[in-house]
């Protein structure tokens, strides 16, 4: 048997990270058996479903690199399918035409709440109690339609909807890869809708017929689809068809434990990808997030689908944990293409500032060494702070109190040794500094704390020579003309006596 697997989403909002790291799961299996990994974009709820939750949910999946073998399925494109499957059913006898208003319903709701009210008072008789709790439960529990056996419409122009006759004996028993072996009484399946009044197929037919056609072996999704499945399957058994392996996947939690929310941060993809995390280290954190294999914390999807396994799925819900996120976004800041984390940077820092061509190659020849410097883009972009402030500097406390009297002399005398660098390459400027040490009779103590403080404004900034070489002779220059400058006047900007 050849494992084809799909990816079921709802378009009604974003990529979310659950189901991202369905979609994952997904295409690791069928790429584990040499199946095929399907995209089925379920849009059968007009009303919420939109063109935009479509193209984040494509843009999302295709920035991940989770590639669908063929072009996806719309839902709503098959309906002609389900009402087959709808008439095939009735044919069969095991669904029927339901002309139970949407008033019968609520009018048995309501029942059931009166019944179950009325069961709180306290003069009742045990026995009492108990026939009004069984009422209550009777109307509160799994919809059992009168006309399930038949009976005639009540007008001969009746809307109706097609249900499934749900099974009125035994057990449905799930053999689920991730949660187990677990079974129902069949009383606990209700005679679900399978066509809407207005002809319409719902979800819960759709998806078994689409599963069915599109020959999907194993269902991986998530836990909150549990009880859907024991809705589902009876509709294969009404057909006949081959139940496929259905593997759920516990959903992600907060750091709290409390099921992901939006409180929790971010929630869609496309934010991860906005604060410049790296889809190989989203996809290798969210692997992790619920599957292990043995000790392994970094790898690559290619890595992941030689062994990927259902076994290896927790039954546990995940738990997020952002600094794990970053430190995996770290792993893979440290090891990408330079010309990739060039251009992320780049764009985070365009944020806020216009990219010289001049601090573009400042980028392109420092991210070697800078990229140590930052677990996200962000903070990559923020530890070029040295770089990108503008004169005159801000100095910060430490840096003030650095500049004051004979320090700032001795910058003053650095000042016009360095402007007779011939050479402005760090590994020059090492030497440049050196001899100026030499001459000047200067300890390190007393060269660098001027010029650093002069240069950087007292922001973290790597060796002193690499981050003369990125500013460039001409800003250095300029930098600790400011503050020869600034420093000899008063705060009222006149000439200090
Ligand atoms: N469309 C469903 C959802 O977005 C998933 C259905 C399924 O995977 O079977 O939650």
């Amino acid at each position: 048997m050849s494992v084809v697997t799909r990816f079921a989403p709802s378009p009604t909002g974003m990529l979310h990270i659950g189901g991202a790291r369905t979609a994952l799961f997904n295409i690791l299996f069928s790429r584990r058996h040499n199946g095929r990994f399907l995209l089925r974009i379920e849009d059968t709820d007009r009303a919420r479903s939109t063109k935009d939750a479509v193209d984040a949910i494509l843009d999302g999946l295709d920035w991940l690199g989770i590639t669908p073998d063929e072009a996806p399925v719309y839902q709503t494109s098959r309906a002609a399918d389900h009402i087959d499957c709808a008439r095939a059913m009735i044919e069969n006898g095991t669904a029927f035409k339901c002309y139970a208003t949407p008033e019968d319903l609520q009018a048995r709701r309501e029942r059931g709440e009166a019944n179950r009210n009325a069961a709180k008072a306290d003069e009742l008789s045990d026995d009492a109690r108990a026939s009004l709790l069984a009422l209550a439960a009777a109307d509160l529990g799994p919809y059992r339609s009168p006309w399930r056996d038949g009976g005639p419409p009540p007008a001969s122009d009746a809307p109706y909807t097609i249900r499934l006759r749900a099974p009125d004996t035994g057990s449905i028993l799930l053999k689920d890869e991730v949660q187990g072996e677990i079974s129902i009484d069949a009383s606990e399946v209700d005679d679900l809708i399978l066509l809407r009044a207005d002809g319409t197929p719902t979800y819960m037919l759709a998806v078994v017929v689409d599963d069915h056609n599109m020959g999907i072996t194993h269902v991986i999704r998530g836990d909150d689809h549990l009880r859907n499945t024991f809705r589902q399957i009876p509709i294969y058994q009404a057909m006949g068809w081959p139940i496929p392996t259905f593997a759920h996947v516990p959903m992600i939690h907060g750091p709290d434990g409390a099921k992901l929310s939006k409180r929790h941060g971010a929630l869609g993809i496309a934010a991860y990808r906005e604060m410049g995390y790296l889809p190989e280290a989203i996809n290798n954190y969210l692997l992790r997030l619920g599957w292990s294999h043995g000790d392994w914390e970094i790898f690559s999807l290619e890595d992941a689908a030689d062994v990927f396994s259902l076994s290896g799925i927790g039954r546990a819900p995940a738990r997020i944990d952002f600094d794990k996120l970053s430190a995996t976004n770290g792993h893979y800041i440290r090891t990408c293409d330079l010309e990739q984390l060039t251009a992320l940077v780049e764009i985070e820092l365009s944020k806020t500032l216009d990219i010289s061509p001049r601090l573009r190659e400042t980028l392109r020849t420092s991210l070697a060494i800078m990229r140590d410097r930052g677990d996200t883009i962000p903070a990559l972009a923020e530890a070029y702070g040295f770089i990108t402030a503008t004169r005159p500097l801000v100095m910060n406390k430490k840096a003030r109190k650095t500049l004051k009297g004979e320090t700032l002399d001795r910058l003053a005398i650095i000042r016009d040794e360095i402007a007779a660098a011939a050479q402005w390459r760090a590994e020059t400027l090492k030497i440049t500094l050196a001899d100026i040490m030499e001459r000047q009779e200067l300890t390190i103590g007393q060269l660098g704390p001027p010029l650093r403080a002069a240069l950087t404004g007292g922001l973290p900034a790597p060796d002193i020579d690499l981050v003369m070489e990125w500013l460039g002779k001409d800003e250095c220059l300029a930098r600790i003309d400011d503050q020869l400058k600034i420093t000899t006047l008063n705060d009222d900007g006149h000439e200090k006596q």
